[in-house]
């Protein structure tokens, strides 16, 4: 990252913390995060036992479920579900699920429209290059109004002024327009929840609820998120938004439990009223089975990046793909392997801890990363200059 973006970003995410911490501290924050350190447990815990509920709770509301092992399988199924609507277009919404399986450049190679609809995904989408997210929920807090406007007017050839109204005014209409020819959406969920089989996603934009009335809303979403009950599933979503915005809630939390239905007409059942005719939800184990009990707890609210100095130092250079800061290392290590969890910073860690006393699920992330380098010291991984492995550990002689 450039000097001048990381500046904005540390611009950007003290303002994040000053609005914050008075929210954080309050009681009933503090009740919620003690409930919801309760709730994550429990979760891993029960873990199979919820999944085959889920099933059921699932096909109950007419929702089809599909397991995807690791990316390959989940892009495999949809690849096989836009095939069957014929999809050219695809309304996409934030998630680090998607991003995870590289959802984007696989439809991109295949020649298939992914409009993001996140304004923050969207810019950076029209940024073409350098263009990885920096925060779970700001993905473009590195760029200043100067360089999004200059983002803009080049990739969508209007002459809009440096003003953000006008920017987002611009970047709306155009998203729009290209949504005319989308009917798939696509997104993530911040929780699921067994019982009664519904999955709740929060958002500020309102972009969700427009991604969910197309024809087929396909959700990706990780193992980890599967909570007992939808009050479980809302507390969770509702922790994570206080400690990623600083807000107690987003202006829209949906809960899909369905397709969109109605029974007005003689009582016969139509699907696809206004939203979609298919839900299919896919849940992604991708090295979630083989991690360690601590990294599930993760809600993905970003709070330990905003105060880690090595992030604030160097971006998103401190993680692997869209995990970002020393979380993102750990789990690189059970997505993919010692050896990208090695490249992805496992050295770049002060080991200071803040992450763990500003996380509020209090995971140890420090620890862990401490512990996965005695590992990979032992297998003759050691940090050199760049962070490269060291060229004569050849990987047959490795223990990883
Ligand atoms: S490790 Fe903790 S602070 Fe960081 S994203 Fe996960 S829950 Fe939030």
């Amino acid at each position: 990252m450039k000097k001048s973006e990381l500046e904005t970003m540390r611009k950007s995410f003290n303002t994040v913390k000053s609005r914050s911490d008075s929210i954080k501290e309050s009681p009933s924050t503090k009740r919620l995060v003690k409930r919801v350190r309760e709730i994550k447990k429990f979760s891993i815990e029960n873990k199979d036992e919820l999944i085959n509920q889920l099933l059921e709770s699932f096909s109950r509301n007419d929702i089809e479920c599909k397991m995807a092992d690791n990316s390959f399988e989940a892009l495999k199924i949809i690849d096989g579900l836009l095939d069957e609507f014929g999809a050219s277009v695809v309304a996409k919404a934030k998630s680090n699920t998607l991003g995870e399986i590289d959802l984007k450049n696989h439809l991109k190679e295949k020649g298939i429209d992914v409009v993001e609809t996140d304004l923050g995904d969207r810019i950076l989408q029209l940024k073409k290059v350098d263009n990885k997210p920096v925060h779970p929920t700001g993905p473009a807090s590195h760029l200043n109004v100067s360089n999004i406007t200059d983002i803009v007017n080049e990739s969508l050839d209007v002459n809009v002024d440096p003003v953000p109204r006008e920017i987002m005014e611009v970047v709306r209409k155009d998203v729009l327009d290209r949504l005319k020819y989308a009917n798939v959406g696509i997104s993530g969920a911040n929780a699921i929840a067994s019982e009664e089989g519904s999955c709740v996603m929060v958002h500020n934009e309102g972009n969700i609820s427009i991604v969910s009335l197309k024809d087929l809303h396909i959700i990706v979403a990780g193992i980890d998120k599967i909570v007992p009950t939808l009050e479980d599933a809302i507390s969770v979503s509702k922790l994570e938004t206080i400690f990623a915005t600083g807000n107690y809630v987003t202006s829209y939390m949906n809960v899909i439990s369905g397709p969109s239905k109605t029974a007005d007409i003689e009582k016969k059942l139509l699907k696809n009223m206004y939203g979609a005719e298919r839900v299919v939800v896919i849940l992604l184990d991708n090295g979630r089975s083989e991690a360690i009990d601590e990294c599930l707890y993760c809600i993905g609210c970003g709070n330990c990046l905003i105060n880690c100095p090595v992030y604030n130092a160097v971006g998103n250079e401190f993680g692997f793909n869209n995990y970002l800061g020393g979380r993102g290392v750990a789990m690189s290590k059970f997505i993919e392997d010692d050896e990208t969890c090695f490249n992805s910073g496992l050295y770049m860690c002060t080991l200071c801890g803040l992450c763990t006393l500003n996380c509020p699920l209090s995971i140890p992330t420090n620890d862990i990363l401490e512990n996965m380098r005695k590992l990979s010291t032992d297998a003759g991984f050691y940090p050199k200059a760049h962070g490269k492995i060291r060229d004569n550990v050849s990987k047959n002689n490795s223990p990883f």
